[in-house]
C-alpha cells in the first residue's frame, strides 16, 4: 500500500506542444507497482490550457478546484469542483482554465504502450510523450 500526500510529489511542467500553464503530479504510477492504472493530478493556471488532443485510450477525470471548460471537439462544457468527466477513446479534448484560481483535477489513465501516445491536433503540430 502507498499512503502519501499529493503536495509531496514533484510537480512537473507539461511540455507537450499546445500546453500552457500546466503542471502534473504522477501520484500513482507503474513505478509504484500499479499494474493497470496511473493517477495524475493536474494544475492549470488561469488562462492556461492543456493541448487539444486525442488518443486511443480513455481519461477518467475528477475536478478538485477552480473553474474552467472542457472541450469535446469544439463544444464547451463548464466544469468546477465536484464534476467528473469521462473522455472516450479518440475523442478530441482540451481542458481550459476560465477562472482566477488554478484549475486542478485528477486524471486516471491506463498504462500506455509507446505506440499509442497522445496525438496533438495540427494546431499543436507535433506529438509528444510528455502528456499521456
Ligand atoms: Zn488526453
Amino acid at each position: 500500500m502507498k499512503v502519501d500526500r499529493s503536495e509531496k510529489v514533484d510537480s512537473q511542467s507539461v511540455k507537450m506542444e499546445g500546453a500552457t500553464g500546466c503542471s502534473v503530479r504522477w501520484l500513482i504510477n507503474d513505478t509504484d507497482g500499479a499494474p493497470n492504472f496511473a493517477m495524475r493530478q493536474f494544475a492549470v493556471e488561469p488562462d492556461g490550457h492543456t493541448p487539444k488532443h486525442s488518443h486511443p485510450y480513455e481519461h477518467e477525470v475528477y475536478v478538485l478546484s477552480g473553474n474552467g471548460v472542457v472541450l469535446e471537439g469544439d463544444q464547451e462544457h463548464p466544469i468546477g469542483a465536484g464534476d467528473f468527466i469521462y473522455v472516450r477513446p479518440d475523442e478530441i479534448h482540451q481542458f481550459r482554465n476560465t477562472g482566477t484560481a488554478p484549475l486542478t483535477f485528477l486524471c486516471m489513465v491506463p498504462h500506455i504502450p509507446k505506440d499509442t501516445r497522445a496525438q496533438a491536433l495540427p494546431e499543436c503540430e507535433q506529438t509528444s510523450s510528455e502528456l499521456k
